[in-house]
């Protein structure tokens, strides 16, 4: 066994924390600069060069890149072979979300009350048991004015991958401007009703530009990301050519008689960061 102190983990959530709740994930920066530079439509194209200089400052002053400074989601792949030390993993965690949001805008409350926990926690947790001795770390700071524009649907499996299709291309044309695109859409395939939510969060992990490995799927997604472009809605709902930076999508087996599919939307603010925690300490991607 490996013994992995908690207290390592959530040192590492803390600097991701403060790292990108300033710093937009590079490859989200890049292709939003590499869609100002296509762009035709002026008035579009003036709203991406804004979003570009906007992460350019937030960057260079450390300053939030938004006013919504999120909700925390981690996913932890925690190793067999590891041995969790120095006290329980989700308080470790939730301790360093309260430090870690200090000085940034505290968006947590009790959804009944409506009353704020005033420190940004409880955060959002999954953890996977997986082979070996390392425990792999993926945060990210979600904004919500794209998460309230997500979906899931139970389809019928008559409706079939046709219907599903349309209704993520449509789950994206009904939010229009509402989540600060261009976005990224996170899409889940299968699985349970929870299942299909988690893979569609996850999904948003991947880096712009990168291919899905299953050739099936990465077709799906360069279908869909055409789609959804050609919808013309454009940054920030102004038109032009870039609606979505990229669609990714993560699937899994279902039931006979079901066709789960999520859609989660994440704005151009994409705030994210992995880790990995070993026996020599603690390494950042
Ligand atoms: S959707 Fe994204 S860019 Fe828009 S306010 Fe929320 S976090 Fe900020």
């Amino acid at each position: 066994m490996t013994n992995i102190d908690v207290n390592l983990i959530s040192e590492g959530i803390k600097k991701a924390i403060d790292k990108i709740s300033c710093e937009v994930e590079p490859s989200c920066a890049e292709a939003i600069s590499q869609a100002r530079d296509a762009e035709k439509n002026a008035t579009t194209r003036f709203a991406l060069d804004v979003m570009c200089k906007n992460i350019e400052y937030a960057k260079s002053a450390h300053l939030p890149v938004c006013q919504d400074t999120g909700m925390v989601v981690v996913f932890l792949r925690i190793g067999q072979d590891v041995n969790l030390t120095g006290g329980f993993l989700d308080d470790a965690i939730n301790g360093t979300v309260r430090e870690a949001f200090a000085p940034l805008r505290k968006s947590v409350l009790d959804p009944v009350s409506r009353v704020n926990t005033k420190d940004n926690t409880p955060a959002v947790i999954h953890t996977q048991i997986v082979k070996g001795d390392t425990v792999q770390a993926e945060i990210m700071l979600k904004g919500f004015g794209s998460e309230n524009m997500s979906a899931l649907y139970m389809l019928n499996p008559a409706q079939g991958l046709e219907t599903a299709k349309d209704l993520i291309v449509d789950t994206v044309r009904k939010a229009a401007s509402n989540p600060c695109p261009p976005v990224i859409i996170g899409v889940g395939l299968g699985g349970t009703f929870e299942k299909c939510a988690e893979m569609s969060k996850h999904a948003l992990f991947r880096q712009i530009g990168s291919e899905n490995p299953d050739p099936v799927l990465n077709s799906l997604e360069q279908e869909l990301l055409d789609r959804i472009n050609s919808l013309g809605i454009g940054a920030q709902g102004f038109g032009g050519a870039t609606t979505a930076l990229g669609v990714f999508i993560e699937s899994y087996p279902t039931h006979i008689s079901s066709l789960p599919v999520a859609v989660n939307v994440l704005c151009h603010c994409s705030r994210a960061a992995k880790f990995t925690v070993d026996k020599g300490g603690l390494r950042y991607e």
